[in-house]
């Protein structure tokens, strides 16, 4: 008998067994194709649990998310964007498992705060810098979901820096300022040449002004939001990972500084940002949290 994690990304599907101290056991990886996405799921699926019954199937996917009907329609995957029944769909593939489902920045949260950078700590925010930016909330210990399953992602709330209109239709998110692509679209309208949100923390790194504004501008958003949120959560830890949170200093000295900024009140500067410990395998660390019922 066995139990799966899936994690459903914007760009790859990984899976993995369950192994008793609920983390993920040799994870496996596919890119998401432009079609037939549940079919790859289910192949990789079948494959990662082999001739085993299946018991328990925790699953992250990219937002947004319904946990209530247990759809998903992640904004990258253009297939599923009326809402895929995922939970079904795995449901129907290993008939009488246990089927969970999170949202995959709730689910890289509570990763975190159990084999990461919240380990012991009860109430944390975890925000996902990348191409997008997400997020969730651990509090008293448990993943917290809202109504939708929604919870936590941060990377919709209004930013003071923002001025673009989102992919979620709203204009001035946090994502449309501090992800990654942002950052670029920033620096490169002041200039700067490069390409990727890389080449941008290389040249901040080798001295380059403009990328490092663009850093610094993305990483003081972020602290404003980021206190924003503490405020209203009361968390004692916000943990931030994410492809693009491996920016460095100018990236990181205003995050570091958020609690001596805007955030004031006393609870608030008690809070310790750190960054993520586990990386890409958060989420799915999540996800067997899920399937092993630590939630
Ligand atoms: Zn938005």
């Amino acid at each position: 008998m066995t139990a799966l994690a899936l994690d459903v990304g914007g760009t790859k599907l990984a899976a993995a067994t369950v192994a008793d101290d609920a983390t993920p056991l040799e994870p496996q990886s596919v890119p998401v194709p432009a079609t037939g996405v549940w079919e790859t799921c289910a192949a990789l699926l079948r494959e990662v649990a082999g001739t085993e019954p299946v018991t328990a199937v925790g699953i992250a996917a990219a937002g947004p998310v319904d946990t209530a009907r247990g759809t998903v329609s992640p904004i990258n995957i253009t297939e599923w964007a009326s809402g895929f029944p995922l939970a079904d769909a795995v449901r129907s593939l290993f008939p009488g498992a246990r089927v969970r489902l999170a949202m995959d920045g709730a689910a890289a949260a509570l990763g975190e705060q159990r084999f990461g950078a919240g380990r012991g700590v009860a109430d944390l925010l975890g925000v996902v810098v990348g191409t997008g930016i997400g997020g969730g909330l651990v509090l008293g210990g448990r993943i917290v979901t809202g109504r939708t399953g929604n919870a936590g992602h941060i990377g919709h709330m209004v930013s003071a820096y923002g001025t673009a209109v989102c992919a979620c239709g709203g204009v001035g998110c946090i994502e449309t300022v501090a992800s990654g692509p942002a950052a670029v679209r920033w620096a490169r309208l002041h200039g700067w040449e490069g390409s990727d949100g890389t080449a941008l923390a290389a040249d901040a790194q080798a001295g380059s002004g403009v990328a490092a504004a663009a850093l610094e501008r993305a990483g003081t958003a972020l602290d404003q939001v980021i206190a924003s949120a503490v405020a209203l959560t009361d968390v004692s830890h916000v943990v931030v990972g994410g492809g693009f949170a491996q920016s460095g200093t100018h990236l990181w000295r205003p995050l570091l500084a958020s609690t001596t900024r805007h955030a004031r009140l006393g609870f608030l500067r008690e809070v310790r940002v750190v960054p993520a410990e586990l990386g890409p395998l958060g989420t799915l660390a999540g996800a067997s949290l899920l399937a092993a019922g630590h939630d």
